[in-house]
């Protein structure tokens, strides 16, 4: 081969090399009714000696139950209740890693996150923020971490957010609600334990469940949708109708939700969100409006983009006779509005990915501004 033609193909290589990303996954997965009590004997090889803790960062709704007194504490081994009525922040982070080094000389084992998303997410950040110096808010974004994050494991107790698959932990920092999106993100160990999801209420348990099925919907609709995304985003949704549109036993429905919610998650991995999450991300910003509610609050409004989602969504919402607070926005300040409008136009890969590369021509600050005011 001449070098000309060499150089031309090493070329195609490094282009191609740097279009398909190369994605972690959650390595160990146990999944099972019950299977929660085997936590102890999966973080013993990953104690790293006697004084080297593992945290147990668990949503304080637990505090006095039975679940607390489950949890396999050795040692010094510490349980942080921590509540989830408002979803993670960078200083909340920052103070958590500050808490767990003042209390302990040596680097813990390991953190393991008991709850929503919202707990998840946490323990995720903290694991992070250990290892890596500086406040949470500096790695917000896309690959800004380089150092590999303490053990962490994942143990859902609701389902629907996908936070225990994905490579990323979302975050309300001093400018912005982004992700710390990384490799090192992802979970070391998840535990599905589909009895955990007891006792959620039920209109969380539709908020939360309804974020995976916006997952799908955005996902299988989006412009970056490719084979990998579909299969995953296919049996999410499949899963999704069962449980919300069948008649399901609860056990088994809790187990199809848990599941639909790792597929959910999986197949955003290789594709993105959407508009509903672009326009819930500015809801959150400013009003602080949680990531479940505040994706049903938006995507009830996208008829226009999402016809055949949003009205499935209406049959699954009267199904369970669920209703959605009016009239959020209606009391909102010129500056509350567009302080909402930057931040959910600032998410580009989420409008590229839901309308093409043009998107601009389609959305502007009017169309939000239209949108909004509906909620
Ligand atoms: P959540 O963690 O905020 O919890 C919602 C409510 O349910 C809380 O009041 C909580 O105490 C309660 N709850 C949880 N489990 C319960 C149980 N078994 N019994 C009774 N009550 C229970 O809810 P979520 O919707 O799972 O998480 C939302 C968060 O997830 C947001 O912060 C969002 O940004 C984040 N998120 C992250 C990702 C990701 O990939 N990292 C993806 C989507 C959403
Ligand atoms: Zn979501």
């Amino acid at each position: 081969m001449d070098l000309k033609k060499e150089m031309v193909l090493k070329k195609r290589v490094r282009e191609e090399k740097a279009n398909f990303r190369n994605f972690p996954m959650v390595p160990r997965v146990i999944f099972g009714n019950g299977c929660f009590d085997q936590l102890g004997e999966i973080l013993i090889p990953r104690r790293k000696s006697i004084d080297a803790p593992m945290i147990f960062l668990l949503d304080d709704v637990f505090k006095g139950s039975k679940l607390a007194t489950r949890i396999p504490l050795l040692s010094n081994d510490k349980i942080l209740f921590i509540s989830a009525e408002q979803e993670p922040k960078t200083t909340q982070v920052d103070s958590l890693v500050t808490e767990i080094r003042d209390m302990f000389s040596e680097q813990p084992s390991g953190i393991i996150g008991i709850g929503g998303g919202t707990l998840l997410d946490l323990a995720k950040a903290v694991a992070i923020m250990l290892t890596n110096p500086g406040s949470a808010a500096h790695y917000q974004g896309w690959d800004l971490v380089h150092k590999p994050a303490i053990y962490h494991v994942g143990v859902p107790t609701i389902s629907g957010t996908g936070a225990e698959v994905s490579r990323t932990t979302v975050l309300l920092g001093p400018d912005k609600k982004l992700g710390i999106n990384s490799d090192f993100t992802t979970f070391d160990q998840v535990l599905l334990d589909p009895a955990l999801t007891i006792g959620v209420p039920k209109d969380q348990w539709f908020y939360t469940g309804m974020d995976c099925y916006i997952h799908c919907v955005e996902s299988l609709n989006g412009t970056f949708l490719n084979t990998f995304s579909q299969s995953y985003g296919e049996k999410a949704m499949e899963l999704c109708k069962e449980v919300f549109m069948g008649n399901l036993p609860e056990e088994l429905a809790r187990e199809k939700l848990m599941m639909a919610s790792w597929h959910g998650g999986m197949s955003i991995a290789y594709s993105q969100v959407g508009v509903a999450h672009a326009m819930s991300y500015g809801l959150s910003y400013v009003l602080g409006i949680k990531h479940g509610l505040g994706n049903c609050l938006v995507f009830q409004q996208l008829e226009e983009f999402y016809p055949d989602g949003v009205q499935r969504f209406f049959r699954m919402r009267d199904k369970h006779d669920i209703r959605l607070p009016e009239g959020i926005c209606h009391q909102m300040k010129e500056e509350e509005l567009e302080s909402m409008i930057t931040v959910a136009l600032s998410l580009e890969p989420l409008w590229e990915n839901a309308l093409g590369s043009d998107w601009r021509q389609r959305i502007s600050p009017d169309v939000l501004a239209d949108i909004y005011g509906r909620i």
